[in-house]
């Protein structure tokens, strides 16, 4: 369309694209350096490592640790690990702050000390999950930068984010001493839409005063870009999505549901919906939201009020040329959650927590796999079958209402919404990297979990390590399920209800 490309639009370099920089994997970092330093290891570069233990770095099933070849390989020690102590730097979450206050999470730098053989099993086996980690990155913005380059005439590639809530506040506040009391939120949907390679980006933005981020809202802002891509751009049928992938917002089962159902409606008449690996989804829009809030607070602090999402969206239109913006309304947002109301029963896909495309050629059905594949798209064909595609429809077939009846009898699989703190104390499984760990939840804050987490030694055989307990944060979307205390099978392991292993290996 008639845009020239924005000045703040970020094109992440391949270098950020291509390595993990997430504070998840910071901590690996750390244990390499110390390991590297006691003489252990002959490098520090977690790459390096990470590609010398597969047989082929574009191979999936040697990522996965699912290659006879290479499945249990180790990175070469220079010795063997001593039972000596050695010191590492690790990331640990801790609360800041007094009772009267809101206690605080913030993550902070210790240094912890521990032994050499110990250091290099944790580092092992940690290495192993993170090859499967950079194999994601790096397969997933490959897939990007494939679609990008390969858009036909009938495509359109959306990438979208939530930007964080812009807080909404009067000019004369930034000098009063209240500044900071309670305010309106804006809830701020960011995305740029590419249609055809050589065609500048649109960046586009909605603004609403509904706080909400889950699918309905997703929904909700994405209507009017696309209501407006199907007006100016006709020929346009296919639309590839591009996120990252908390499961409390774009992937889940109701935003599959509504990725099968919604753009038809519009007349699109295929869809794909591509997930970056977790905590390396960052870009353009990101890019676009902080810009909006920074035009937004300079404003303010101009003398123009800015008291609500209403107020916000009107302003930023009268300043911002740049973007296309929207207003969606707090109704909007409860229309779309009717759709999904009124919809079939939303059953949990298999496998949801480790896919990264869904894919809908048929209207309330999806396909979808472990990593995106594209290699038919230029003959155009989304749904190739490489990587295990599976397939799920969401009409109430006898047999789908039938597994809906089985997992809404089986409490002991489900968690709740939201996990706070009066879940203290409860058994649940982790999921770390697709594999399950049984644990308790010891502490809640915001979306963080503390639990202390049991190990393996065998399939569904697990022990409490010692003497150093396995304690760590977790984000809220790895807590698969809450379970009953698993039961001894001898004087050391323990082991999860049958049914409710069965059910994580279907679905991990
Ligand atoms: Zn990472
Ligand atoms: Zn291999
Ligand atoms: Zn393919």
């Amino acid at each position: 369309m008639r845009r020239q490309r924005p000045f703040w639009v970020m094109h992440p370099t391949e270098a950020d694209r291509n390595t993990c920089q997430c504070k998840t994997h910071e901590n690996l970092q750390y244990m390499a350096e110390s390991l590297y330093n006691q003489g252990l290891l002959q490098t520090k570069n977690l790459d390096e490592m990470a590609d010398a233990i597969v047989c082929d770095t574009k191979s999936k099933i040697c990522a996965y640790s699912e290659c006879p070849e290479c499945r249990v390989t180790t990175f070469q020690m220079i010795k063997s690990p001593s039972n000596e102590s050695i010191s590492v730097t690790q990331w640990v979450l801790e609360k800041i702050g007094d009772a009267s206050h809101d206690k605080m999470t913030v993550s902070v730098k210790k240094e912890m000390v521990t032994t050499e053989d110990a250091l290099v099993t944790q580092f092992q086996e940690r290495l192993a999950h993170y090859r499967r980690h950079l194999f994601n990155i790096r397969w997933q913005y490959g897939t990007y930068r494939q679609v990008r380059e390969n858009l036909q005439e009938t495509d359109a590639l959306i990438h979208v984010d939530f930007s964080e809530n812009y807080n909404c506040k009067y000019s004369q506040e930034i000098q009063s001493v209240h500044f900071g009391g309670s305010h309106q939120q804006a809830t701020l949907h960011t995305g740029v839409l590419y249609i055809k390679a050589e065609q500048p980006i649109i960046p586009f933005c909605s603004i609403s005063p509904s706080r909400q981020h889950d699918p309905p809202a997703i929904w909700a802002h994405l209507s009017p870009i696309l209501t407006q891509l199907r007006e100016r751009c006709p020929g346009v049928t296919r639309l590839h999505f591009f996120s990252d992938g908390p499961a409390t917002q774009y992937k889940q089962k109701a935003n599959f549901y509504m990725l099968s159902t919604e753009p038809f409606k519009m007349g699109f008449k295929e869809t794909s919906w591509h997930f970056f690996e977790a905590s390396h989804g960052k870009g353009a829009p990101d890019g676009i939201g902080g810009s909006l809030k920074r035009t937004a607070d300079s404003l303010v602090h101009h003398g123009t009020d800015i008291p609500d999402a209403e107020s916000l969206f009107l302003q930023l239109k009268q300043k911002t040329s740049s973007v296309e913006l929207f207003f969606v309304s707090p109704e909007d947002v409860e229309k779309m959650g009717q759709r999904i109301v009124n919809g079939p029963p939303l059953v949990t896909i298999k496998g949801t927590m480790r896919m990264h495309q869904v894919i809908s050629v048929v209207q309330e059905s999806i396909k979808y796999r472990d990593i995106s594949c594209v290699c038919k798209m230029m003959d155009g064909v989304l749904d190739c079958p490489c990587y295990g595609l599976q397939e799920f429809t969401f009409a109430r077939s006898e047999s789908q209402q039938e597994d809906y009846t089985i997992e809404r009898s089986a409490p002991a699989l489900l968690r709740p919404e939201v996990i706070s703190k009066v879940h203290i104390g409860q058994w649940c499984i982790v999921n770390y990297d697709a594999d399950p760990y049984p644990g308790i939840i010891l502490e809640v804050e915001a979306h963080n979990i503390k639990v202390k987490c049991m190990h393996r030694n065998g399939v569904n055989k697990f022990f409490w390590p010692s003497p150093r307990e396995d304690v760590s944060w977790y984000g809220d979307d790895q807590i698969v399920c809450f379970i009953p205390e698993p039961v001894a099978l001898n004087k050391r392991s323990v082991q999860i209800d049958k049914k409710i292993w069965h059910y994580l290996e279907k679905h991990l």
